[in-house]
């Protein structure tokens, strides 16, 4: 071929590639950018990271500002490496943007604001300007606690034992609830039906500390957190202490099994029941937690007392703190969380008051064990079953069988362990019991006019 062949050759490769980086250049999809839907700003800094995508020409330019009745303030913007010929190199495609919205810098009002994010890409739309993207976030500015009100009268109350408190909050609030030292205790809706009226039952455990502190706390959207000390008297309570001796006989048929099957050591009779008395326990104590964590009913599913299981014998009582020795020397501690009743062997066992079937499984130590969630973290629990009646999830009524008296899990023989928990905290059962308890300590605070 001639030469003037390749140069029209040439030319028209030429034009092509132009048509080819004009097009591209001149490419038509805006920038894009994720960032909250809705926002809310407490006091402090809020450090919010915006991320910006261009895979075509990539991100030129971001600009913030919050709009409010005051006006418009500039939060920051940033312009980004790149040339009007080429776009930005690859690692212009992605940014991050970081905007510091400092309540106390900017000086805004607590109300409604609108943040306004805009972005550029290096496109040769809009007079070579670029696509443009432009968010209007709203923004609900918030640093006031929310205001609450203690509606329940001073709390009488035992070590062990429970109470409810009774508080108004100002505002709708995602956490509300009460502080016994680090135990938090969630609030519920009072079932009087009353707007922000709320209840939270709670215990002070066994173990707390001297006058423990008894707060009501909480926490609005935007983090402010308003909290009241609750008026509560504390009695003190002993708790028995108990030596108990354990046998051979009683370790191997029951514990190293026990043992065995949760995969602990088990080489010594002593090492068998240290292994079931303390690992277990405390792994079996976790599931419980976890179990009763996954939310409360909203409303009371019990009411008046909890009926203690029907022509039972107290063998063992709440708290004590049992010594467990073999051959006359100490090989391990437990505290003992609830009663032992015992009754006939394989007794029907009943539910001490309605409620809804939160667990129905074996559990190490407790063997086959129900448990019932009574609504507002209140629950019950059953233990060393022969045998288990219902399913979780099923409602129970008061008296309704659950299941079978045994001797599943760590028990010398056939009764029933009954234990009740306020949140995470087992609690005293004699005051479930007692009707008159309930009705001035617990259902005196639910009615529509508390006290
Ligand atoms: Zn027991």
């Amino acid at each position: 071929m001639k030469p003037g062949v390749w140069i029209f050759l040439g030319f028209l490769g030429a034009m092509g590639g132009l048509g080819f980086l004009v097009s591209q250049r001149f490419e038509g999809s805006p920038p894009a950018v994720l960032a909250p839907e809705s926002i809310v700003l407490g006091p402090g800094p809020n450090p919010l990271i915006i991320e910006i995508d261009d895979p075509d020409s990539g991100v030129r330019s971001v600009h913030a500002r919050l709009l409010d009745q005051a006006g418009s303030r500039n939060l920051g913007e940033e312009s980004y490496p790149g040339t009007l010929l080429a776009g930005s190199g690859p690692e212009g495609k992605r940014q991050l943007f970081e905007i510091d919205l400092d309540l106390e810098k900017l000086r805004v009002a607590d109300g409604n604001a609108t943040l306004v994010v805009s972005v550029r890409d290096w496109s040769w739309r809009d007079t070579f300007a670029g696509n443009r993207t432009e968010l209007s976030i709203p923004v609900e500015i918030d640093t006031r606690p929310p205001r609450l009100q203690i509606v329940s009268g001073l709390t009488y109350m035992h070590r062990g034992g429970a109470a409810a408190a009774v508080y108004r909050v100002g505002e709708a609030v995602p956490q509300d609830g009460v502080f016994v030292d680090s135990i938090f205790y969630p609030g519920f809706p009072h079932p009087g039906g009353e707007e922000n009226l709320r209840v939270a039952l709670f215990a002070v455990p066994v173990e707390a500390a001297q006058d423990p502190s008894i707060r009501v706390v909480a926490v609005d959207r935007a983090g402010n957190q308003g909290a009241a000390s609750f008026p509560a008297r504390i009695q003190e309570r002993n708790f028995q202490q108990s030596p108990l001796k354990i046998g051979r006989a009683f370790i191997e048929r029951v514990a190293t099994p026990l043992a065995d099957s949760a995969g602990l050591p088990r080489a010594t009779p002593t090492e068998a029941f240290k292994s079931v008395n303390e690992d277990l326990r405390a792994r079996n104590e976790q599931t419980i937690r976890e179990s009763l964590a996954r939310e409360s009913v909203q409303q009371p599913l019990w009411s008046g007392s909890f009926h203690q299981l029907r022509n039972s014998a107290v063998m063992s009582r709440f708290a004590e703190l049992r010594n467990y020795s073999l051959d006359d020397t100490s090989i391990s501690q437990a505290r003992h969380y609830g009663f032992d009743l015992a009754s006939t062997a394989n007794a029907p066992v009943t539910a001490a008051a309605a409620g809804r079937v939160a667990y129905a499984d074996d559990l190490g130590i407790y063997g086959l064990c129900v448990i019932l969630d009574h609504g507002l973290g209140l629950a019950s629990l059953y233990a060393h079953l022969s045998s288990i009646d219902v399913s979780a999830g099923d409602q129970v009524t008061q008296d309704a069988v659950l299941g079978y008296s045994g001797q599943t899990g760590l028990a010398g023989g056939d009764h029933l362990h009954f234990a009740m928990l306020v949140g995470e905290t087992y609690v005293n059962p004699l005051e479930w019991w007692d009707a008159k308890w309930v009705r001035s300590h617990i259902e005196a605070r639910l009615d529509p006019s508390p006290r």
